[in-house]
C-alpha cells in the first residue's frame, strides 16, 4: 500500500463524515466554450465545478482544490493531456481521471489508460454523455474511498488485536511462568517429586504458549510490513554460526549433531540479518525437533547463480508426501504418533516463507517419510554473478 495515497483518502473520509460529501469536478481544456458548457451542465447536476484552460495552471490548482474527478482535454498547446495526467497522478494518486478528445483513436485511448485515465469522452458529446462519464467517475471515486476506509478499519482492528494479544495475553503468561521459575528455583528440594513434576509440566505448557504468542506476533508484524530495513544486506556465515551455536545445546540434549558445510565463501546477501536468523533458526530447530536420537542436521551454504543457496538437511522423521504441500500453511502441523508430543505452533514455516519472499528469495522442501527432510532457501546476492535465475524446486 502507498502510504501517501492512504493518507489522502483517509483525510477525505474524515471530512466526509462531518459534512455532506462534496462532488468536485475539475475540467482542463484550452477551449473556453467547452469549459463553459461543462460547467453549466455539471453545476445543474449539483457538482462543484472548477475549470482551467492551461495544463500547467491546472496542475497547480489541483494540488489546492483536490477534486475527486478530473476531465482533461488530450490535445492542448503547451502541455498535452497525457503529460497532465502523469503529473497529476504524481500529485494526487487518488483523483479519478477521464480524458476528452476530438481525435479518439484506439492508440490514444490506450495511451491515456496506461497513463492512469479510467474513461474516455470523444468530442463532440451530448450533455447526457458527459453526465454518464462524470457520474461513473464519481461513483468510482466513492467506491475507492470506501474500500480504503474499510482497509484502514481492518488494519486498525488487526493492530488493536496484536496489542491486545501482546499485553493482555502475553503479560500474564510471562508473569505466571516467572512465579513458577522462582518457586522451582527456591523450593525445589522441599517439594514432593510429584509436585515438582506437575510444576515442570506447567512450565513447559507456558513455554509452548509463549512460543505460540511469539510466532503469532511475528507473523502479524510481517503481515503489517514492519520488517527490517528495506535494501539491507548482510554476511551469511556469521548468521549461520550464531544460529547453530544457539541450537547446539538443545540438539545435544536430543541426541542430534549439528554440522555446518560451507561449499564456497559467499558475497553479502540481500536482507537483514535478523530476518535471516529467524528463518534459519526455525529450520534448524525443526531439524532438531523432528529428528531421531543419533540423527544429524547439516546447514550447507553455497551459491546458485545470482543466489546464495542455504540447505538445512536433516536425517529425521521426514514428512509424508501428502502433507508436504501444506507445510507452509499457517497453523498446519503434521499429526502422527511421532509428532504428537512435540511442541510447536505450526507457524514457523509460514513465517519462514513470508520472510524469504520479502527478501526476494525462495524456500522449498523435499522430504522422504522416515528418512529425512531438506529445506532449501535461495536468497539474492548483493552482487550477482553474470548468470541467472535459481534452477531449483518451487516451494
Ligand atoms: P511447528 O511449530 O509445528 O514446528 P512449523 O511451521 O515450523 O511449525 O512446521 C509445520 C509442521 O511441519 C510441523 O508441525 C511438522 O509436522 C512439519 N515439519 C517441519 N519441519 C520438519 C522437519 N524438518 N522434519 C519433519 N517434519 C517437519
Amino acid at each position: 500500500m502507498v502510504p501517501s495515497a492512504t493518507a489522502t483518502i483517509e483525510h477525505r473520509r474524515v471530512a466526509a463524515t462531518s459534512a455532506p460529501p462534496s462532488r468536485r469536478v475539475f475540467v482542463i481544456d484550452d477551449d473556453p466554450v467547452m469549459l463553459l458548457s461543462c460547467r453549466r451542465i455539471l453545476e445543474k447536476d449539483g457538482y462543484e465545478v472548477e475549470t482551467c484552460s492551461s495544463g500547467v495552471e491546472g496542475i497547480r490548482r489541483i494540488e489546492e482544490v483536490r477534486p475527486e474527478l478530473l476531465l482533461v482535454d488530450l490535445k492542448m498547446p503547451e502541455l498535452d493531456g497525457l503529460q497532465v495526467i502523469e503529473r497529476v497522478r504524481a500529485v494526487d494518486p487518488d483523483v479519478v481521471i477521464a480524458v476528452i478528445t476530438g481525435y479518439a483513436t484506439i492508440a490514444t485511448a490506450i495511451d491515456a489508460m496506461q497513463a492512469g485515465a479510467y474513461d474516455f469522452l470523444p468530442k463532440p458529446f451530448t450533455p447526457d454523455e458527459l453526465r454518464l462519464i462524470v457520474n461513473r467517475g464519481h461513483e468510482r471515486w466513492r467506491l475507492a474511498a470506501e474500500s480504503a476506509r474499510l482497509r484502514h478499519e481492518k488494519e486498525d482492528a488487526e493492530r488493536r488485536f496484536v496489542t491486545f494479544v501482546s499485553h493482555q495475553l502475553k503479560s500474564p503468561v510471562v508473569a505466571a511462568k516467572q512465579y513458577l521459575d522462582v518457586l522451582l528455583f527456591t523450593s525445589k528440594d522441599a517439594m514432593a517429586p510429584q509436585t515438582r513434576e506437575w510444576l515442570a509440566r506447567a512450565q513447559a505448557r507456558l513455554d509452548e504458549m509463549l512460543g505460540l504468542i511469539h510466532d503469532w506476533l511475528e507473523l502479524a508484524r510481517i503481515d503489517r510490513g514492519t520488517l527490517g530495513e528495506p535494501g539491507a544486506a548482510c554476511d551469511l556465515a556469521p548468521v549461520v554460526a550464531q544460529v547453530v551455536e544457539t541450537w547446539t545445546a538443545q540438539a545435544q540434549a536430543a541426541g542430534v549433531t549439528l554440522h555446518v558445510e560451507e561449499v564456497e565463501p559467499l558475497d553479502p546477501i540481500r536482507g537483514d540479518a535478523a530476518s535471516l536468523a529467524t528463518v534459519l533458526s526455525n529450520l534448524v530447530s525443526n531439524g532438531v525437533k523432528y529428528n531421531k536420537v543419533g540423527g544429524r542436521v547439516t546447514v550447507r551454504t553455497g551459491r546458485d547463480g545470482a543466489f546464495a543457496l542455504i540447505e538445512v538437511i536433516d536425517t529425521g522423521i521426514g514428512v509424508a508426501a501428502e502433507s508436504l504441500p501444506r507445510l507452509f500453511e499457517e497453523f498446519y502441523r503434521v499429526r502422527t504418533d511421532q509428532t504428537r508430543d512435540i511442541p510447536g505452533s505450526g507457524l514457523g514455516l509460514a513465517i519462514c516463507q513470508r520472510l524469504v519472499t520479502a527478501i526476494g528469495g525462495q524456500i522449498a522442501v523435499l522430504s522422504r517419510h522416515g528418512e529425512g527432510t531438506t529445506f532449501t532457501v535461495r536468497v539474492p546476492l548483493v552482487r550477482p554473478a553474470a548468470s541467472s535465475t535459481p534452477a531449483g524446486d518451487a516451494a
